[in-house]
């Protein structure tokens, strides 16, 4: 009975927020659009039939309030945001709004409170496509967000993000005097955006950590442009040989890093040699490319940074190259709350589930939250045909799964 409304919920609101999207292929809500306070006012309307109240903060994050048996009592906040990368997926955000109605839907008609108040939280701003700055809408609510960030442009409409929250009703001055909220709880469900559940089986996972990344955004290498028949070898500075040899070298290091026990991700992208002034018959002179590390460990992020300056000295050396890494930046590996994943996995185990603790590869919300001082969870949902595109697949019914799940963890405590 209960689980049949909690099915109805997902479905029903998945529909209602998908239907609100820019043109296709796929779901496009930019953050801070018109598009992203519609699908909030979904979320609005749903939770005013139900009673609950529904309020905003400065920066538009939208809370509605189940009140619980104990209004004292620390509450638990639950969710996740509506925007989405263009032409993205179904799911990715969406799924943990929808699941958060649903687990305040299936409290609300049971006749049973919850032990203490439940939040439903919808974040804005949380894919940094759209802003370069990490979960706006969730460091805003907690009092976190710097002036400097308030000016950030918008990649489509190169406006600032103070202007697009005024446009919409909020108010970027109050949100960066606001004191944010007092730690509470929060936990949020999302799809997994990567195979480990999927391929394993395994309907849904609870998440210890999630991984921190060390950045050079915007790095290059110097050589000597030559013709590429008559440079002999000896005196080329090529700087395709060179970042090949980087990239070789870092490969290497991660498999030793790996081998030696530590959690470590290593990718380079944005490869371009001079794309204008190259040939096929030159000798490569300049080639720009990024590279992202990533770990659940400072310690090992500074190792592999360390492993990289090394490899830059003897590449430099060896192939007459210049490497200007430019600006790094890098966030925090968080760890997420323990004692809550124990909650989780002590109610799951009552109806004969296990599910595995795992680390979060990309940033969320939940983040955001542990490093304020909450006690903050994610619960990830198996997914499949990736995620950030349109194909972009879940079983709804999984959702559904792990909204009794958390029902159960709440009512038994
Ligand atoms: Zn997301």
């Amino acid at each position: 009975m209960m689980d049949t409304l909690i099915e109805a919920t997902v479905d029903r609101l998945l529909d209602r927020i998908n239907a609100i999207s820019a043109g296709g292929p796929g779901f496009t809500r930019p953050s801070y659009s018109a598009l992203e306070s519609e699908a909030h006012q979904v979320v609005a309307e749903e939770c005013e039939a139900l009673g609950l109240a529904v309020t905003r903060d400065a920066a538009l994050n939208l809370f509605a309030r189940l009140p619980g048996k104990d209004r004292q009592a620390t509450p638990l906040y639950i969710g996740s945001h509506l925007d989405t990368v263009p032409m993205g997926g179904a799911y990715d955000g969406t799924a943990g709004v929808v699941g958060a109605m649903a687990l305040v839907t299936a409290f609300a008609k049971s006749g049973e409170a919850p032990p203490a108040d439940i939040v439903v939280a919808v974040t804005r701003a949380e894919e940094s496509v759209w802003f370069p700055v990490s979960y706006i809408g969730s460091r805003a609510a907690l009092g976190r967000l710097t002036a400097p960030e308030m000016q950030a442009q918008r990649a489509d409409s190169g406006r600032t993000l103070a202007d697009h929250m005024r446009e919409l009703g909020g108010d970027p001055d109050a949100v960066l005097h606001g004191p944010g909220l007092p730690p509470a709880r929060f936990v949020e469900l999302h799809i997994e955006q990567g195979p480990v559940l999927h391929n394993a089986g395994e309907a849904f996972g609870i998440v210890h950590g999630v991984r921190g990344g060390l950045r050079y955004r915007e790095a290059r290498i110097e050589g000597v442009w030559a013709h590429s028949g008559g440079a002999p070898r000896e005196a080329r500075s090529d700087a395709v040989f060179a970042l090949a040899d980087l990239v070789v070298a870092m490969d290497r290091a991660w498999e030793r890093l790996l081998a030696e026990g530590h959690d470590l991700a290593v990718t380079f992208g944005r490869v371009d040699a001079a794309s204008p002034e190259h040939a096929f018959a030159k000798v490569p002179g300049r080639v720009d490319f990024c590279i992202d590390i990533r770990s659940d460990d400072d310690a090992v992020l500074d190792k592999a940074d360390g492993i990289f300056r090394r490899e830059i000295d003897s590449v430099e050396k060896r192939r007459g190259v210049r490497v200007i890494t430019g600006v790094q930046s890098r966030s925090k590996p968080t760890r997420l709350s323990a004692g809550l994943g124990r909650d989780i996995a002590a109610a799951a185990g009552q109806i004969g589930l296990s599910p595995r603790r795992m680390l979060s590869g990309g940033g969320h919300d939940a983040a955001a939250f542990a490093q304020a001082g909450w006690e903050s969870v994610m619960v990830f949902l198996r997914n499949w045909n990736g995620s950030h595109n349109p194909d972009e697949a879940m079983d709804h019914a999984d959702l559904a799964h792990a909204v009794s799940v958390l029902q159960r963890t709440w009512s038994a405590r």
